[in-house]
């Protein structure tokens, strides 16, 4: 080989080499890029709102199962407000949360990302400062925003709190929260549109409404159907997440041990937060974007789990009701039978109230923006994933198929909505190509989700307040 070829050979080799590099660095920069928020960009933001009108309310309601509403088929009338609020908005009935206990569930909800908190749900986990949440996004669009809270998941310093201008958290029962969010409305008298997050307790463990509403259910047909005496945990601590078989002590009401009365005392607990969900409606101006949706559902027996959740990723926990209602979009009282997850609501409700700045940031969410589905829209959507720390769920939306994978190697597949008949050794070729498919697939995903955040939990940083909130929920001992 002579000099020049020598050279020519070396100069290539170098080129190649810069090119890997290239890539290397495009690589890195997509995957910070998905990972996280430093970069995104709200430069005439503002200029390009669209939207000037729309007020938001975002309501959660802790441990609120669809199939106890009324729009969702249930034989009680739990729900009359929330059922009329479903017939002029839509209602989606196949809505997942990405997980099965407040912070855990709540960090997606609010981030439109497979997110997980740092620390650990009982002992109150901290949001990732490097994600923004929807109070952060809204801000940036000029929003002026207010949080009216009932969990000690959400307390200050657990990152639940960025991005709202008020943040009130441990307000009381579901009639004080109502008083205080219409104290806002009715002397709010800023020009900028609000953004207000309620969030309801009620419905959570115990099931301690008021007794009114619980009369209205106790010896109906339902009460009278299939009772079972139940075994109350003895465990002396409170621990909501060893209650397989028992009904844990945070749940027990002195000297009843049936569990038709407890199914009653939850769905009282619906419809007291169903009527002050009404006086709130009631109050709301007409141009405001309404969410109505939970941050998990609750255990009512179905996988030897009683008044509980959080202890596994079975549909019971994570089936939630999604209503939405605006003006243009969500209207006609349509039930949407598509699957979607907690994680769209983010993206849905940016594109609505800034669809130009949406368009080009819509690769930063997991979650996809779900009112194409109300024009017919294929929102190109294969699988969606819930987690949590003992095991973690694909869902395939099409034949609505759900494997679970446990950290200590168990599976499980199911064909929804059953998930007792676990079909993981069936190993029919049908079945088996699904399994090693939606293995391989969640395997897959598995390597960069649910994003991990590596900040210290500062589990220390949580105040005496919070720690009590948290110990009256059954969550720190
Ligand atoms: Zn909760």
């Amino acid at each position: 080989m002579n000099k020049k070829k020598r050279r020519i050979k070396k100069k290539k080799l170098a080129v190649f080499l810069l090119a890997l590099i290239i890539i290397f660095l495009v690589i890195l920069f997509n995957q910070s890029g998905k990972n996280f928020d430093n970069e995104v960009s709200f430069d005439g933001a503002s200029e390009d709102y669209k939207c000037p009108d729309c007020n938001i309310i975002l309501i959660t309601i802790d441990a609120l199962r669809p199939d106890h509403l009324g729009c969702y088929g249930y034989e009680r009338n739990t729900s009359p407000n929330i059922d009329r609020l479903a017939k002029e908005g839509v209602y989606f009935s196949n809505c997942s949360a990405t997980s099965s206990s407040t912070a855990y569930s709540s960090v997606g909800l609010l981030t439109g990302k497979y997110l997980m908190i740092s620390g650990s749900d009982e002992a109150g986990g901290i949001l990732d400062k490097r994600f923004l949440t929807l109070g952060e996004y809204l801000k940036e669009f000029g929003y002026f925003n207010a949080a009216f809270l009932n969990n000690a998941h959400y307390a200050l310093s657990t990152g639940f709190e960025r991005g709202f201008d008020i943040h009130k958290n441990y307000i009381g029962d579901a009639a004080q929260t109502t008083d205080e969010v219409i104290g806002f409305l009715n002397n709010y008298s800023n020009t900028d549109p609000f953004f207000i997050w309620v969030h309801y307790i009620d419905p959570h463990a115990p099931y301690l409404a008021p007794e009114e509403f619980f009369r209205v259910f106790k010896e109906d047909n339902l009460w009278k159907r299939n009772d079972k005496k139940l075994k109350v945990n003895p465990r002396k601590d409170v621990d909501p997440y060893l209650s397989e078989g028992y009904i844990p002590k945070i749940a027990f009401h002195k000297d009843k041990y049936y569990f038709n009365y407890y199914v009653a005392r939850y769905d009282g607990e619906i419809l007291y937060t169903d009527f002050h969900i009404g006086r709130l409606l009631k109050e709301l101006p007409g141009d405001t974007i309404i969410i109505l949706t939970a941050d998990h559902g609750e255990s009512l027996g179905e996988h030897n789990v009683y008044c509980d959740h959080g202890e596994n990723i079975y549909d019971e926990v994570l089936s939630i009701p999604l209503i939405i209602k605006d003006s243009k979009y969500f209207k006609g009282g349509k039930k949407i039978p598509e699957v979607v997850s907690s994680i769209d609501i983010v993206p849905t409700i940016l594109s609505i109230i800034n669809p130009i700045w949406y368009f080009s940031n819509e690769n930063k969410f997991d979650g996809k923006d779900i009112k194409g589905i109300m024009r017919d829209k294929d929102i190109k959507r294969e699988y969606i994933y819930s987690y949590f720390p003992e095991a973690w769920s694909i869902r395939e939306v099409n034949k609505n198929i759900k494997y679970i994978l446990h950290q200590n190697g168990k599976e499980e597949l199911y064909f929804l909505p059953d998930e007792h008949n676990n079909l993981i050794e069936d190993d029919s070729l049908e079945i088996s190509s699904i399994r090693d498919k939606m293995r391989d697939n969640l395997r897959n995903w598995l390597k960069n989700y649910p994003i991990r955040s590596d900040i210290n939990p500062e589990k220390e940083s949580l105040d005496e307040l919070t720690k009590e909130n948290l110990r009256s929920l059954g969550y720190l001992q």
